[in-house]
């Protein structure tokens, strides 16, 4: 198949580029280089079932495709907070140029949904059927209000014109790639573990995420994509629960760090719980996180000890 993947240079994107050019397929890269790098995708340039596009997805494109996966938006906080109004715009612009697309060529299309729809959740862990508790006006608000709109425009556009959608709501996922710099947990603290500097808990450390290593999350999108049971939305993430202290403890063990943690303030809206029910996709799908997080961290800490910045 021809396939677009939006986003294609960021961290998830740039590993399902490499999966889906290893499965056989030509992969179109589409990228304004926001928070992707070229650095990941600099190994795929030189095949010829490769191909790379610098475009933002805010303005329409036309290419023939069998297939759309679109990961086009900043992802972490630091990025997304930057210009929130344009992260809006990419969300929901880019879902309706995705979707426009989808329909002209009659190409099935995936969109990167969040567990962020779920908001500062009441419910626990959270199915699909749960409909969140988002702050309309917060900080975070650009980014999770962007992505329910953009799942709004993904189902009108399946309902009303029949396009061939499947929304995925991915959970907090970690691995190589994952930007030095964009303030995520993972990354943060793996880093200055590394560097010997202070660990910085956000809050006391005792608010929870469920972290999934990125092949795990790759191939659930990948079965996702190619079933023709379910439109979606799915969760996809892992299950086991951490603290964000248990997560520090476990870098500072891993790295044979001597840093200590060290409390910050926490930032507003900050979720408190976050655990995917994946019970939809290991039905559809039988899929499940199969890496435990010490040994993705032990396949992560690596890559951030030769790409400190
Ligand atoms: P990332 O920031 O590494 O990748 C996003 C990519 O989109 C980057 O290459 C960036 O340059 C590109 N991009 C941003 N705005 C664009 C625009 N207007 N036009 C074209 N390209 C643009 O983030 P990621 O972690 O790889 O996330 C990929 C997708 O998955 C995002 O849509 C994100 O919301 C979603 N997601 C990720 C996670 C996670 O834990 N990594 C969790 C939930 C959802
Ligand atoms: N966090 C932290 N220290 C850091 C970076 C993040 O304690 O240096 C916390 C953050 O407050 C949140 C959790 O770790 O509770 C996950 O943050 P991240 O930005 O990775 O993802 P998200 O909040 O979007 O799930």
């Amino acid at each position: 198949m021809r396939i677009l993947v939006t986003g294609g240079a960021g961290f998830l994107g740039s590993h399902l580029c490499e999966r889906l050019l290893a499965d056989g397929h030509d992969v179109l890269c589409l990228d304004n280089f926001f928070t992707g790098r070229k650095v990941n995708i600099s190994h795929l340039l030189g095949k010829p079932a490769f191909e790379l596009i610098r475009h933002d997805v805010v303005d329409p494109f036309k290419v023939e495709v069998d297939q759309i996966y679109n990961l086009a938006c900043p992802a972490s906080p630091v990025h997304y907070q930057v210009n929130p109004i344009k992260t809006t715009k990419t969300s929901v612009m880019g879902a309706i140029n995705c979707l426009g697309l989808a329909k002209r060529v009659k190409a099935r299309v995936f969109q990167a949904s969040t567990s962020e729809v779920y908001g500062d959740p009441e419910m626990h862990p959270q199915p699909e059927g749960y409909r969140g508790l988002v702050n309309p006006i917060g900080p975070r608000a650009c980014y999770d209000e962007g992505k329910r709109c953009a799942e709004t425009l993904f189902f009108d556009y399946h309902r009303e014109n029949g396009v061939d959608i499947r929304v995925a709501r991915i959970f907090n996922t970690y691995g190589p790639r994952m930007q030095p710099k964009d303030g995520r947990v993972v990354s943060n603290f793996i880093l200055q573990a590394l560097a010997g500097q202070e660990i910085t808990l956000y809050g006391d450390g005792s608010q929870t995420r469920s972290f999934c290593y990125v092949d795990d999350l790759i191939e659930g999108f990948l079965r996702f994509m190619n079933q023709n049971e379910c439109v979606g939305p799915m969760n996809l993430g892992n299950p086991v629960e951490f603290t964000i202290r248990e997560l520090a403890e476990k870098v500072i063990a891993l790295t044979g760090s001597k840093s200590r943690l060290v409390e910050r303030p926490l930032p507003q809206d900050d979720p408190r719980q976050r655990q995917p029910d994946i019970s939809l996709a290991k039905r559809v799908i039988d899929w499940e996180p199969r890496v435990p997080l010490e040994e993705g961290l032990q396949r992560t800490i690596p890559y951030f000890r030769e790409n400190p910045v």
